[in-house]
C-alpha cells in the first residue's frame, strides 16, 4: 500500500562533515533543513528515516569496483596517489579528500537506494542529500563522487518500477545521469539548465539516444521565463511519457543569490515545479543537488518540504528557526557580509518575474516539436 504522508530521509553525517578548505561545499545545507523543518513542527520523528550507508556492493550496480575501492582507501589513508588522482579524479581542487570522502556520499546514495524501495508501491520520498547528478561510473566529477539518483532510479527499476522520468533543475547540466540513461527508451530525462556552465554538456540539439530533452537557458532567467518552461515543456512532457515514477533533482543553485551560477529565479519557481510534479505519477522521489548559499538552501529546500506535504509556508518564520538562519555563516564569501533580514525572517523570496526572452521560447518550442515526433 502506498504510504499516505511523505518521508524525508536525512542524517546527521551532514551536519558535521565538510569538504575541505574554500571549496562551495564548505557550509551546512541537509542539517539546516532538517533543523528548521523541526523548528517550524513539520518533521514529526515518524516520518523521519536515518539514511543507512550503501555497502560496496550496492555502489558497484552503477560504479565501478575500482572506483569505489579507490575511495575507500582515500577514506582510509586521507591521501591518493599522483595515478589515482589522475585516473579516478579524487584529490583535485574540485573533489578533494576530506575526511568522510567514502562514509559521506555512500550514505547519501544508501538515502537514494532505499528511497527506491520505499516508493516501490507508491508514495512520496524527499531526500534532500541526494542529487549528485555528476558523479561517473569510475570517477569523481562536479563535487560528485558518487550518482546517488541513478542508483536511486535503479533501485526504482530493481522494485519493478521500468518507468522514470527524471527532471532536473539544478543550474548545472546532469551529465553523469543522463551516461546512466542515454538511449534507455523507458527513461525521460529532462534537464534545465544554465548555457555555457560546466560540465557545457546538455546542448539543445543533444537529445542521449532520444531519451533526454535538454534545455539550456540563457544568465538571468526568471520566475515567469521559468514558469514558462514548466507549463509549455517539463508538464506536457512528463504527462506524455506517462511515467511510474518521477524522480526530480531539485538543485537549489539556480536562485539569484546562488554564488556559483548566475540565474535570476526566487525559490518560488522551484516550488511550483515540485506542485506541479505532485500526482504526475503514483511515485515521487525529490532529491537536492547544488546550491551554495548556505540561507537561501536551507530556505528553498524547506519550502520544498512544506510544498511535499501541502503545508502553506507562514510570512515569518518561528523563532527557534530564525534562530537556525542567524547561526549561519558564510566565510570567505560577500553574500556572508552583510544577509539581508528576510533570510533569516522568512521562507519564501519575493516573486522575480520578468518578460520571457524570445529566445526561450523558441527553445521550448524545438522541444515540443521533438515531443510531437516521438508520439
Ligand atoms: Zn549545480
Amino acid at each position: 500500500m502506498a504510504r499516505e504522508r511523505p518521508l524525508f530521509i536525512g542524517s546527521e553525517i551532514y551536519r558535521r562533515s565538510k569538504y575541505a578548505g574554500w571549496h562551495p561545499l564548505r557550509v551546512p545545507r541537509v542539517s539546516t533543513v532538517m533543523d528548521l523543518s523541526r523548528a517550524m513542527g513539520w518533521l514529526p520523528g515518524d516520518v523521519y528515516l536515518t539514511s543507512p550507508r550503501a555497502k560496496p556492493h550496492l555502489l558497484e550496480r552503477w560504479h565501478r569496483p575500482n572506483y569505489v575501492a579507490a575511495l575507500l582507501r582515500a577514506e582510509a589513508t586521507q591521501a591518493v596517489t599522483p595515478e589515482e588522482r589522475a585516473r579516478f579524479g579524487i584529490g583535485t581542487v574540485s573533489n578533494p579528500v576530506y575526511p568522510e570522502i567514502y562514509r559521506r556520499p555512500a550514505t547519501a546514495a544508501g538515502g537514494s537506494i532505499l528511497s527506491g524501495e520505499l516508493l516501490k508501491d507508491g508514495g512520496v520520498v524527499y531526500h534532500p542529500a541526494g542529487g549528485t547528478h555528476h558523479g561517473m561510473p569510475g570517477r569523481a566529477n562536479g563535487f560528485c563522487f558518487l550518482n546517488d539518483p541513478v542508483l536511486a532510479m535503479l533501485s526504482l527499476r530493481h522494485h519493478g518500477v521500468r518507468r522514470i522520468a527524471y527532471v532536473d533543475i539544478d543550474a548545472h547540466h546532469c551529465d553523469g545521469v543522463e551516461v546512466g540513461f542515454s538511449g534507455d527508451p523507458d527513461c525521460l530525462m529532462i534537464s534545465v539548465h544554465e548555457e555555457g556552465l560546466w560540465p557545457r554538456t546538455g546542448r539543445l540539439e543533444d537529445d542521449a539516444g532520444g531519451s533526454a530533452l535538454n534545455l539550456p537557458v540563457p544568465r538571468g532567467l526568471n520566475d515567469d521565463e521559468m514558469d514558462a518552461i514548466r507549463e509549455g515543456l517539463i508538464q506536457p512532457a512528463v504527462a506524455a511519457f506517462r511515467p511510474q515514477a518521477v524522480v526530480l533533482q531539485c538543485g537549489s543553485d539556480a536562485v539569484e543569490e546562488d554564488p556559483l551560477s548566475h540565474l535570476g529565479l526566487s525559490n518560488n519557481a522551484h516550488w511550483e515545479i515540485v506542485a506541479a510534479l505532485m500526482g504526475m505519477a503514483p511515485r515521487l522521489l525529490v532529491l537536492g543537488g547544488g546550491g551554495y548559499n548556505p540561507w537561501s538552501v536551507g530556505r528553498l529546500w524547506t519550502g520544498v518540504w512544506a510544498t511535499l506535504n501541502g503545508i502553506e509556508v507562514p510570512d515569518r518564520l518561528t523563532p527557534g528557526a530564525e534562530a537556525i538562519q542567524r547561526a549561519l555563516s558564510f566565510p570567505g564569501n560577500r553574500r556572508g557580509r552583510n544577509p539581508p533580514d528576510h533570510w533569516f525572517t522568512t521562507l519564501r523570496d519575493r516573486p522575480r518575474g520578468g518578460p520571457v526572452r524570445p529566445e526561450i521560447r523558441h527553445r521550448i518550442g524545438v522541444l515540443r516539436g521533438r515531443l510531437r515526433a516521438a508520439v
